[in-house]
């Protein structure tokens, strides 16, 4: 009941409203402001203490992130400010306020705004106030940089929280909950963008693997085999007789297939669909998403023009041309 208040009563019918209005509300603030910079938000998420809209991508720019962040709280602001302005309501904003007493609706229903604000704007993500940190130091330093400072913050004051729970011996299980989920949504943001940074730049080219083995459609397991134990490819494209690709063996197929139906078995009623392809000029920080959604461990790089197979992108080759990366601008950072 506390997270809903009463409208009217009809009938002896009491008709409530949930607190969650706002935030939809809150969440179409980000979403008009990314659809303003041709950013789509294919849904959004309501959950109790706040929505999540998932926008195809954050802005880049800082200016753009900070717009897209703010449109948010202000829309908060817009309707706390209203209720005051309209109905001249006035409250005392203290923690401590009990949404849970009987009386004026639109009172509660400024303070909760009010209080959405303020937890929102908490400089730490992935609430939008560390959006708008990371967004402020990004018009003066490297993104990847400010990603890291900003996430840094926000890791901070998650600890301070929790350190001052400890020296005061008080104990709030839900700001704890709040603590540790902002610690680690810190962590994992810094470390999404490092990766970015590191792939950025990079093309599906630069860390395909180019010298591969196939298999015929006719292929038997046999075949698998012996170009399993010949090198140290594991996943083996099958081709059709033009080329084309049909799927993909995979050396977890291949070994449970061997021992279920022997070494004659063809290979093509085995191997895995794998619809899944990029291309060889794709952003590899894309080709990365995509070889995450797909269930083979092998993503196809086909010619655009001719759909031939061109190339295979493995998470161990990539993790290879990035340490080989890593080197390369250790030594011309040192020279
Ligand atoms: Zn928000």
């Amino acid at each position: 009941m506390k997270w809903s208040f009463r409208i009217f009563t009809f009938a002896g019918t009491e008709v409530r409203i949930h607190a969650t209005t706002c935030v939809l509300l809150h969440e179409f603030g980000h979403v008009l402001a990314a659809r303003g910079y041709g950013i789509r938000t294919p849904d959004i998420t309501l959950l109790p203490i706040g929505g999540v809209a998932r926008l195809e991508r954050m802005p880049r720019k800082p200016s753009q992130e900070l717009v897209v962040a703010i449109c948010g709280p202000l829309v908060n602001v817009i309707i706390a400010a209203a209720i005051y302005l309209v109905f001249g309501i006035s409250a005392v904003i203290d923690p401590g306020y009990d949404f849970g007493k009987t009386g004026n609706f639109f009172e509660k229903l400024m303070v909760w705004n009010v209080f959405m604000v303020a937890f929102n704007m908490i400089p730490a993500f992935p609430m939008d106030g560390g959006r708008v940190v990371r967004a402020l130091l990004a018009m003066v330093f490297e993104y990847g940089k400010a990603t890291r400072w900003a996430a840094a913050l926000g890791q901070g004051l998650a600890m301070l929280v929790a350190i001052y729970m400890l020296l005061t011996a008080t104990f709030h299980p839900m700001l704890l909950l709040i603590a540790f989920f902002i610690f680690m949504a810190a962590g994992q943001e810094a470390s999404a963008v490092t990766q970015q940074e590191a792939t950025r730049d990079l093309r599906v080219r630069d860390a395909m693997l180019t010298d591969f083995r196939t298999l015929p459609p006719q292929a038997t397991l046999r075949d698998g085999v012996t170009l399993l134990l010949a090198g140290a490819q594991q996943d083996f494209p099958v081709l059709d007789l033009q080329g084309g690709m049909q799927g993909m063996l995979t050396r977890r197929d291949l070994i449970s297939a061997l021992a279920e139906n022997g070494p004659d078995h063809p290979v093509i009623e085995v191997m895995q669909p794998c619809p899944e392809h990029t291309g060889p000029d794709v952003d590899l920080t894309q080709a990365l998403d995509a070889l995450g959604a797909s269930n083979c461990p092998a993503l196809p790089v086909l010619d655009p023009l001719s759909g031939e197979l061109v190339g295979l992108l493995t998470a161990e080759n990539i993790g290879e041309t990035l340490m080989v990366r890593a080197a390369l601008m250790k030594m011309s950072r040192a020279a």
